[in-house]
């Protein structure tokens, strides 16, 4: 049998109002059902509202080094169960072990950074144009804050979210993906037993058409921070504008490299497999544009081609799988059809292309590593976001070719260029129009330190991690102070 596992409101954990429940699935093992979870309603997102916005005004008074101990609490206990979390994220997401387990060291490490933020200054004073005026600018909390995020990155998202915003004196209702809600529990349960007082963070689990739905609506929600779909997001992004509340939205990407006639081409396959493959190509920095000069393109599409095929695809738990399945049944169905309208399109499988069937496989939701070959850039499969393990090769010229097809995109996440050459390198870093720029290394990746977060259609409003949170998580309060 499963454990039933709740959501925290208020400080208690609890059951959906309308008792329903929904299973977390195993997706390289869709018979094996990893835990149970509340399927919250309308109603019980707004009891989570209500429960943050009473939170909110003793939060917001706890002295930020107090908030940053409950951080660093927080890391600690996350670090002693890493191996747990680690195994729960692979069993109900369907990256490997070793992915995994980077991606609870990563939330970690997000922890630690803004424990350590919670120490830094909160404002700056200015000079005034009055002898008697202290004049400064302070930052202080939005309030509640409604943090809705994808089932890609279940650990690292939600950290780099939740982290900034209790750091910076906000009370959280989290809204995890459904389709991994063991992962958002673990993050609540040592947020809980670090020491955060009840109502501070409240985790819902359930639909987005409904629990994300109804915090979008909710009057004690200040603000939206949101990973996941463009069609989702820029939904939401219209009705925060309506009710005049400040927004945040990381969506998809089309992320192309660039391989140069002078690059390291066996190292231009590695960079190109990880980027395209890792996590079964379900990132919103995977690379699923391979732009190569012509000269080189005969060798490299060959040995792309063998890599691909090569790849061990299998189970995440088993230590030599490189790539997982796909996370559900949906997200297979629809890196199918993508494949088909490739194929229709007149681009030509080099490898992969289709289920993996037989065995082991027959039990989860795999699609073999896919690349095409013959890619042209006005094609859906170099357009869209596919969010699976598939590459399209697209030929250019040279140099200048190259940037204008990667630039040809409504999506602008991240880039990469393989190259010896400094001077094209740093050409590359100009011309490139992405917000997340990559020389010589994969186009996925992200230190907590530094922002993230793409240009055109991959995100709006202010950047992610490091120093770029506090822009969002806090607003400014400008005070001309004189005595009586
Ligand atoms: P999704 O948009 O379907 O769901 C994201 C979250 O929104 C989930 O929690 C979902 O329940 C919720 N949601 C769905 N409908 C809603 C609604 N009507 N109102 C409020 N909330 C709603 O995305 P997904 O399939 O979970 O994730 C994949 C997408 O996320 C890809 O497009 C990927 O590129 C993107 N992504 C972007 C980044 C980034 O930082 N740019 C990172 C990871 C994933």
């Amino acid at each position: 049998m499963s454990r039933t596992y709740l959501n925290y409101i208020g400080g208690e954990w609890q059951g959906a109002r309308s008792g329903v429940t929904n299973p977390d699935v195993n997706p390289a093992r869709k018979d094996e059902v990893v835990a149970v979870f509340p399927s919250a309603g309308r109603d019980d997102a707004a009891q989570a509202a209500e429960a943050a916005a009473r939170a909110f005004p003793g939060w917001a008074r706890t002295p930020m080094p107090k908030r940053g101990e409950i951080l660093l609490r927080a890391a600690a206990l996350l670090e002693q169960r890493l191996d747990e979390v680690a195994e729960a994220l692979t069993r109900e997401e369907g990256k490997t072990l070793a992915e995994s387990k980077g991606e609870v060291a990563r939330g970690v490490s997000l922890f630690r950074y803004y424990a350590g933020e919670a120490l830094q200054p909160t404002g700056e004073i200015y000079p005034s144009a009055s002898p008697t005026t202290v004049l400064y600018a302070e930052r202080v909390p939005l309030g509640t804050v409604a943090l809705i995020t994808p089932w890609n990155f279940p650990m690292a998202i939600p950290a780099w979210k939740i982290a900034p915003a209790l750091a910076f004196g906000n009370t959280v209702v989290f809204k995890p993906a459904e389709l991994t809600p063991l992962t958002a529990w673990h993050l609540a349960d040592v947020l809980e037993k670090a020491g955060l007082p009840p109502g501070v963070l409240n985790l819902v689990v359930g639909k987005g058409s409904q629990v994300g739905q109804a915090l979008v609506e909710s009057p004690h929600v200040k603000a939206i921070s949101f990973t996941g779909s463009n069609a989702v997001g820029t939904k939401l992004a219209t009705q925060c504008v309506e009710r005049g509340i400040k927004f945040q939205l990381e969506m998809g990407g089309k992320n192309p490299v660039i391989v140069l006639q002078d690059a390291d081409l066996d190292k231009a396959v590695e960079l190109t497999i990880a980027g395209a493959m890792l996590s079964a190509g379900q990132k919103c920095t995977a690379t699923s544009r391979v732009i190569v000069e012509r000269s080189v393109m005969g060798a490299f599409r060959d040995r792309l081609a063998a890599r691909a095929s090569a790849l061990k695809v299998g189970d995440g738990m088993k230590p030599d799988t490189y790539m997982g399945p796909l996370v559900s049944a949906d997200a297979e169905k629809t890196v199918l059809e993508y494949i088909e309208v490739g194929r229709k399109e007149g681009a030509r499988v080099l490898a992969g292309g289709g289920k993996l069937t037989g065995g082991d496989y027959d039990r989860g939701f795999y699609v073999a590593p896919t690349v095409f070959d013959g890619v042209r850039p006005d094609m859906r499969i170099a357009q869209e976001e596919i969010f699976g393990p598939v590459v399209g090769l697209i030929e250019a010229q040279g140099f200048d070719e190259a940037v204008a097809l990667a630039n040809q995109s409504r999506f602008g996440l991240s880039a990469s260029v393989v190259t010896r050459d400094l001077g094209l390198a740093m050409r590359f870093i100009r011309e490139i129009e992405a917000g997340i720029v990559h020389v010589n290394s994969q186009t996925a990746g992200a230190e907590p330190q530094v922002p993230f977060g793409g240009f055109k259609h991959s995100s709006s409003g202010s950047r992610e991690q490091g120093k770029a949170a506090r822009d969002f998580f806090t607003q400014i309060k400008t005070v001309y102070l004189d005595p009586p």
